[in-house]
């Protein structure tokens, strides 16, 4: 009989927001997680305990995805403890979710602010993704994450919806040149969610909330909920023929 092996994720960003809440459904979908934060430990060792809850093993880790600096080193730790924990160190599917916002109108975008958003969104997913694919199992699954506001435009956005943008038609070339290996790539737009992003604003700023709600056609904004049960099922088997494709989550936004 073929037996399938345990699964195993690894997720940027997921100590908080969507990145945990993708954590916590693959963990319901049966998967190991491997995670990273940034600053966070105590929101990460909360998440770690609420994948264990769940029956899985979790593992957090500290990374700046902006730093592609760090990467070599970070694989090194990654797959050194893996080997001693589990007596394998590839993973199956690679989730590039981390980010941080960016409000500034184009005319006022400093160059520091472009670095920043050009580095946390796409260099550091570009190279990331680059060093992960020797510890990628063959098979495996890509997921990056961009926005709604990458084909809808709001004013303000210009820096970090262009970036999303490019990490859209990046997915589709890793979904090209990853198919002799059967990794699949897909991307996922979620529309304004209810998380700290931003200073927390779709969830904490009441007019913004309900401009967004009239803006979408399920009449609310997002909740993380929303959003990691379909990142969960873009790395179940029913998804294995989804590949290079778009999916904005959004209820509806902007239509
Ligand atoms: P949150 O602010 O709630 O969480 C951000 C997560 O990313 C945290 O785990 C944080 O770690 C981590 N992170 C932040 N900066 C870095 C860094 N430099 N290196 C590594 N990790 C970092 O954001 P969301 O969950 O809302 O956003 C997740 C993704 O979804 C982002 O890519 C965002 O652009 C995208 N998105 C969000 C939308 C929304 O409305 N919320 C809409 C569309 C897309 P720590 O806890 O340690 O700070």
């Amino acid at each position: 009989m073929h037996t399938e092996h345990k699964k195993l994720a690894l997720i940027t960003g997921g100590s908080r927001g969507l990145g945990k809440n993708m954590a916590i459904s693959l963990a319901k979908q049966g998967v190991d997680v491997i995670f990273t934060y940034h600053s966070n430990q105590t929101e990460a060792e909360a998440t770690q305990k609420e994948i264990e809850a769940l029956g899985q093993k979790a593992y957090a880790y500290q990374l700046d995805t902006s730093n592609t600096k760090s990467f070599d080193e970070f694989f090194t730790r990654l797959t050194t403890d893996l080997q001693a924990k589990t007596g394998q160190a590839k993973f199956d599917y690679l989730i590039n979710n981390a980010g941080t916002a960016l409000y500034a109108p184009f005319e006022q975008t400093t160059e520091e602010q472009f670095d920043q958003a050009v580095n946390i969104h796409y260099k550091g997913v570009f190279f990331l993704t680059q060093k992960a694919l020797a510890h990628l199992n063959d098979n495996g699954r890509i997921i990056n994450i961009s926005s709604g506001l990458a084909r809808f435009s709001f004013p303000g956005s210009a820096a970090y919806a262009s970036v999303k943008g490019a990490i859209e038609v990046l997915t589709r070339y890793l979904a090209k040149e990853l198919g002799s290996r059967g990794i699949t790539a897909n991307i996922v737009a979620p529309g304004a969610i209810a998380t700290d992003f931003g200073g927390g604003h779709v969830r904490d700023d009441e007019q913004v909330n309900k401009n967004i709600a009239s803006a979408t056609a399920l009449g609310r904004v997002g909740q993380p909920d929303d959003i990691g049960g379909v990142v969960a099922f873009l790395c179940s088997d029913d998804a294995r023929w989804v590949n290079g494709q778009r999916i904005e989550v959004s209820g509806g936004m902007m239509l």
